[in-house]
């Protein structure tokens, strides 16, 4: 069963719900921002005469890639407290630590676990 204070729960979800909304305006952003968001651009676009608009697209598709893994990663909390399994290690089932899901409400594994992957 799900140990997790209710309480908290809300409100991490609350918080995950402003941040999905967030990085979807953001997404928006920098497909507006990328030169090269029409196919027929990019495809009329000679490699290496407009270092410019290649300078401007590599960084949008780097930052939307972070914003792209942020929202998988809302949505995968989000569906984890609505299936009642938010706050369990995916590694080692335990419950993650509170302290740790409400500094970082994405967190999928526990501390010791997550610091298991980094080595
Ligand atoms: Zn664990």
């Amino acid at each position: 069963m799900l140990r997790l204070p209710r309480k908290s729960v809300e409100l991490i979800k609350k918080y995950l719900l402003r941040q999905q909304r967030q990085v979807e305006k953001n997404l928006i952003e920098v497909e507006k921002d990328d030169p090269v968001t029409t196919p027929s651009l990019a495809e009329t676009g000679e490699p290496g005469t407009d270092s410019s608009i290649a300078d401007t697209h590599g960084k949008s598709l780097v930052f939307e890639k972070s914003l792209t893994n942020a929202k998988t990663s809302i949505i995968a909390a989000l569906q984890k407290i609505k299936n009642g399994t938010y706050g369990k290690c995916e590694e080692c089932g335990k419950q993650i630590e509170i302290g740790r899901l409400l500094a970082m409400p994405t967190a999928s594994r526990c501390l010791s676990c997550s610091k298991k992957v980094i080595k």
